[in-house]
């Protein structure tokens, strides 16, 4: 005899169909159901909903597949429909005997178009289903009229397919979308045509914008691929996705999956729409990039630097001492490429280029105190010995003089003979990467600099 207690008998699916990439709330839909079916010791199946046949790619499909593989979401099973039809034709003939459904002579339109469909019977009742999230809802389906439900036996519509694989599949609980609740009326009277156990529903909130409007490209990407690109990382997307729409209840944001799998409930998601919010999600992926092994980081940041920084000679020797100021600054790992445009990344690597008049402290009246600073830090810093040329001795060296000159006129030309940018990091640390010798061929540079102006 069974035991009632073991709930190893929910099955759930995800069911996407290939008309596009996966995106965040179908990524959304599929974690929901990937926590339900681990929570219950269940199943999940992949089911590709193909059965629109022009608007489906194979491309789509595998990007489907890759990106639920990026976001470790496995399945246990995985069907398509287009592969299904045989399963599908036999539902029709029975349905088309019973008389639940008709062959129906139809007027084909202008151009073309079929001069018959299958049509279902709509019986024109009240149809009531019970809803984990949004509660029981009610329809009276006459006017859904005699809905198709195929175009021939071996061309069947969503509605019917969706219906039957649910049923053959043994799927328990139906976690999608609430733009599906719309389709709900017509699926249940195709479940009790066909002797169909009713599934317990959960259509969960749809994601909005930040201004409540419908999610678009407008507010950032809306494929999970375009993501993956940009240098988040998959937990993150993971920790972001369960948050829309559900939260634990108290302070915590950061849930790793197990946390998740152990603190999700599906009765605890809320009704009313989710606003995806971008900043949001670049906060969660900052905090994971910064939980990143030494090792994985660099493997990024690698991926990530663009050819023309790669190819310094001195590349591999520094890059571990720029991973730290690379870390602090970015919230994913595309930003690498907007620091190099900034041109926050080059300067490590060779001597920038720099309007002289920029060295000035915006204190300082006169270029001439500018380059006897450079000159005094210069004479302090070659005093240093090599093998203590570290950011505290640095700063110990220099600081007494700094604070008696003014610590802008003093260190501001420092760092801007250094980096060449208004905005880098301070100067002492520059001055440990770039290593004794390059700091003061720097600092010599920018005396010159000043010499040749006058
Ligand atoms: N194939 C449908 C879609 O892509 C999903 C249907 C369902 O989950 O029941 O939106």
């Amino acid at each position: 005899m069974k035991n009632k207690n073991v709930k190893n008998n929910v099955v759930v699916r995800f069911a996407p169909s290939p008309t596009g990439y996966l995106h965040i709330g179908g990524a959304r839909t599929a974690l929901f159901n990937y926590i339900f079916a681990r929570q219950n010791n269940g199943k999940l199946i992949l089911r590709i909903e193909d059965t629109d046949r022009e608007r489906s790619t194979k491309e789509y499909e595998k990007s489907i597949v890759d990106t639920m593989d990026w976001l470790e979401l496995d399945y246990d099973e995985i069907y398509r429909q287009s592969e299904r039809t045989e399963i599908y034709k036999k539902y029709l003939k029975k349905m088309i005997d019973d008389g639940s459904a008709y062959v129906s002579k139809e007027k084909p339109e202008k151009g073309g178009g079929r001069d018959e469909v299958i049509r279902f019977k709509n019986p024109n009742k009240k149809v009531i289903f019970n809803d984990l999230i949004t509660g029981d809802i009610e329809v009276d389906t006459t006017d859904l009229g005699d809905f198709v439900i195929a175009k021939d036996l071996e061309t069947p519509i969503f509605h019917l397919t969706n219906v039957i694989d649910d049923h053959e599949m043994g799927v328990t609980h139906i976690i999608r979308g609430q733009d599906h609740i719309s389709n709900t009326p017509r699926q249940v009277l195709i479940q009790e045509a066909i002797g169909a156990q009713r599934p317990v529903y959960a259509h969960i909130p749809l994601i909005l914008a930040p201004d409540k409007s419908k999610l678009s490209k407008r507010h950032g990407a809306v494929n999970v691929v375009e993501y993956k690109n940009s240098g988040y990382l998959s937990d993150a997307i993971i920790n972001f996705l369960a948050f829309l729409g559900w939260n634990p209840g108290d302070e915590r944001e950061i849930l790793t999956r197990e946390e998740l799998l152990k603190e999700f409930k599906m009765e605890k998601v809320q009704k009313g729409g989710a606003v995806f919010n971008i900043e949001k999600l670049n906060w969660f992926n900052k905090k994971y990039i910064q939980m990143l092994s030494d090792k994985k980081f660099e493997e990024f940041v690698n991926e990530f630097m663009p050819e023309e920084i790669k190819k310094f000679p001195d590349y591999n020797k520094k890059i571990n001492k720029i991973i730290p100021i690379i870390k602090e600054r970015i919230e994913k790992f595309v930003d690498i490429k907007d620091m190099h445009e900034r041109g926050e990344l080059k300067y490590f690597f060779e001597q920038p280029e720099y309007e002289i008049k920029s060295l000035m402290w915006r204190d300082e009246k006169n270029i001439q105190d500018t380059k006897k600073h450079l000159e005094k830090t210069l004479n302090l810093l070659e005093k240093m010995q090599d093998n203590n040329f570290n950011s505290v001795s640095i700063k110990d060296a220099i600081w007494n003089y700094a604070s008696e000159k003014g610590r802008g006129n003093v260190l501001w030309p420092m760092r801007y003979a250094l980096s060449g940018l208004e905005k880098s990091p301070d100067p002492f640390i520059l001055a440990v990467l770039l290593g004794k010798e390059e700091t003061s061929n720097r600092i010599k540079t920018a005396i010159k600099k000043i010499d040749l102006m006058e």
